[in-house]
């Protein structure tokens, strides 16, 4: 089979290796002679992957010991939208306003108490992060999103503020440094860098374990953690798939290594972007994303061509989102620098092609 050259935004492609191994365990587990999917969440060999993801999260992050617990949760990002506001609005939150993402979660929030918010990108179509905005007195925490997947923007600087900062990290975990500690929830949908989907991971801080009576005990991050994350049967696969796919990463070298490349594969291809007549990138460029490249056709009657072209050429995944069109390629951890160089030389090919007519 020839090779696919994968880009899509998610669910977004893990690195061949993890594969390999995830279809092993899928037949034999461990040489147990059974499935991964047909061990008990309760065994010792399952609490031991379990254990170990919790501990391969804070390190990688560099949280040990600073008081955060690690959930491993049936979900997504959008499960997390509505479980934050649940778990931890009482009065009013305050929440940035960079795109699609933040703003359902900014309606799902509103279902629970007051939203102010405190800045937005929407005037100009959410190609930028807003910066120096003023923040409320009364916060019980503030919301952002680190990467606005769609739009391909990324926060570089987070608000200094005494409210608990949270953060939907769904589409950049993992793939670059940062002081982690500045936040009081981070939670991420793993189907772009983690994992599969039907798992959200949720990094708190122990100080936001208040007990709310009134929600669901499924819907409550208390109770979870107070059950050791078996408040009902895990996400077992996908917690598995985790688990290889945070081994790899720490064979890599983690996240510095990995932001290392990452900040490699962005810059060639934005320099190919800003280079090549027939395209151009949507993102402004301060808040350009490293996760996401997001660009369009100069000549949108190009773009049947360009389709043709890109599928000829086994490249998957770079249709924009349905919301914005366009393109957009995204470059999480499993994505390699050669396949972003191939990349690069087929969009020389078609500029050179579109020339020679
Ligand atoms: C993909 C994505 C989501 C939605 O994720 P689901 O797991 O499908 O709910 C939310 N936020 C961000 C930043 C995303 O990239």
């Amino acid at each position: 089979m020839m090779k696919k050259y994968n880009f899509c935004a998610g669910p977004a492609p893990l690195s061949p290796e993890v594969y390999q191994k995830a279809a092993e365990a899928l037949e034999n587990f461990n040489d147990t002679g059974l499935s991964i999917l047909e061990i008990s969440h309760r065994s010792d060999a399952f609490l031991s992957i379990l254990a170990d993801c919790n501990k391969w999260v804070l390190e990688l992050l560099s949280l040990e010991n600073k008081g955060y617990q690690v959930l491993f949760l049936q979900g997504s990002a959008s499960m997390e939208f509505a479980r934050v506001p649940l778990n931890l609005l009482k009065t009013q939150a305050g929440y940035i306003d960079t795109g699609v993402w933040a703003q359902k979660a900014i309606n799902e929030a509103r279902k629970v108490g007051q939203v102010k918010i405190v800045a937005s990108s929407e005037d100009k179509n959410y190609s930028y992060i807003p910066q120096g905005y003023h923040l409320p007195e009364q916060m019980d925490y503030l919301h952002c999103t680190s990467n606005n997947t769609i739009y391909g923007t990324q926060m570089n600087n987070f608000p200094d503020t005494n409210a608990p900062l949270v953060c939907d990290m769904s589409s950049d975990i993992f793939s670059r440094k940062l002081d982690f500690s500045q936040f009081g929830l981070i939670y991420a949908g793993a189907q772009k860098n983690i994992s599969t989907s039907g798992l959200s991971v949720v990094i708190i801080h122990e100080s936001l374990l208040s007990e709310n009576v009134n929600i669901p005990n499924v819907l409550s991050y208390k109770q979870h953690f107070q059950h050791n994350g078996l408040y009902h049967t895990p996400p077992v696969f996908a917690v598995y798939l985790t688990w290889l796919n945070l081994q790899w990463l720490i064979q890599q070298g983690g996240v510095e290594a990995m932001e290392k490349i990452n900040r490699q594969k962005a810059t060639m291809l934005y320099q190919e972007i800003d280079n090549n007549y027939l395209f151009f990138g949507t993102a402004q460029k301060q808040d350009r994303s490293l996760m996401n490249v997001c660009f369009r056709l100069v000549d949108e009657n190009l773009s049947t061509q360009f389709d043709r072209f890109i599928e000829n050429k086994n490249i998957t995944g770079i249709r924009g989102h349905r919301y914005v069109g366009g393109y957009r390629v995204s470059l999480y951890n499993a994505v390699t620098l050669s396949d972003v160089e191939y990349l690069i030389t087929c969009l020389k090919e078609f500029e050179n092609e579109v020339d020679r007519r």
